[in-house]
């Protein structure tokens, strides 16, 4: 049975530049000009899931994103890697979207694309790491949703069993597609495109929509359909002061603890 895919991407500073990141305390974002972009690494995950379903089960992989004209180099990578085809959603409008509106845009989207069985988004960002566009997503789609998911297995039919890694061990979900399923990366180990692979997405199409393209509510997306907004940005200050205590292990274990209650004012 064919399937139709869709990968949700984000692209992100890469971690080696965060350093370069500033905040303009003015419009209470993050400044993200200039700085060099990978994939969201998770997405990667993502999109290895997704080929190597293709793989066993024929279809077709779409990939979208929803970011600024530069999301496009994402866009393009995901395509040499080996998906058929892509959509960035890039429009001023679309600007400002906390998750909600991320996740309303991202929605839109889909429904405009139509047919789908199964999507697949990472757990969460390297640099936002709400973990919470792929649950919103899914309940405005009105689909199934696990999260954490480190293996998918395809049930005859249309369901799927997958294991959940969970904090003390893992938790198996029979899931009925369609489904949205958000990936860690114990899941795989994803592939890097190939010359061939890069060639070949010179070929593949990248559709550009705007809101509307997708028939977009309006005040349901970007900053107007943001109903979180950032009130205060700042860099954390460390600070820290130093006091060397003296005498035997025993005198300074005692000689710290009254310290600690004199300055908990215990
Ligand atoms: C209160 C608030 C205000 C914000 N204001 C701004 C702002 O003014 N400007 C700004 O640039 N950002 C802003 N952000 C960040 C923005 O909301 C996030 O970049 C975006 O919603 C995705 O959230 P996340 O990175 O936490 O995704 P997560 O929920 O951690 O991502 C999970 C998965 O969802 C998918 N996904 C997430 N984002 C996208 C995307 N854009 N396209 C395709 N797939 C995606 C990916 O598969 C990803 O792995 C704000 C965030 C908050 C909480």
């Amino acid at each position: 049975m064919p399937l139709n895919i869709i990968v949700c991407i984000k692209q992100v500073p890469h971690p080696e530049h965060f350093a370069k990141i500033s905040l303009d305390p003015a419009r209470q974002t993050i400044t993200r000009e200039g700085i060099p972009t990978i994939i969201n690494p998770l997405d990667r995950n993502a999109l290895e899931e997704a080929l190597t379903i293709r793989e066993e089960f024929s279809g077709k992989v779409t990939v979208i994103s929803m970011g600024p004209p530069q999301a496009r180099d994402a866009i393009e990578e995901a395509l040499a890697i080996g998906a058929d085809n892509a959509i960035l959603l890039c429009e001023q409008t679309f600007a400002g979207a906390d998750t909600l509106a991320t996740a309303y845009s991202l929605a839109y989207c889909i429904q405009k694309v139509g047919q789908f069985d199964l999507i697949l988004c990472g757990n969460e960002t390297i640099d936002s790491a709400t973990g919470q566009v792929g649950p919103q997503l899914a309940e405005l789609l009105n689909i199934s949703h696990a999260n954490y998911v480190n293996q998918i297995v395809f049930e005859q039919g249309k369901s799927l069993i997958v294991k959940r890694a969970l904090e003390h061990g893992y938790m198996k979900v029979r899931v009925k597609l369609p489904a949205l399923l958000s990936v860690v990366k114990e899941i795989n180990q994803p592939r890097l495109p190939t010359v061939w692979g890069i060639i070949e997405a010179r070929e593949k199409e990248i559709q550009v929509w705007g809101a509307a393209d997708i028939e977009a509510v309006p005040d349901t997306i970007g900053l107007v359909g943001s109903p979180t907004r950032v009130t205060g940005i700042f860099k954390r200050e460390m600070k820290r002061k130093n006091e060397i205590l003296e005498g035997s292990p025993t005198e300074i274990v005692k000689k710290a603890v009254a310290r600690l209650q004199e300055l908990l004012a215990i």
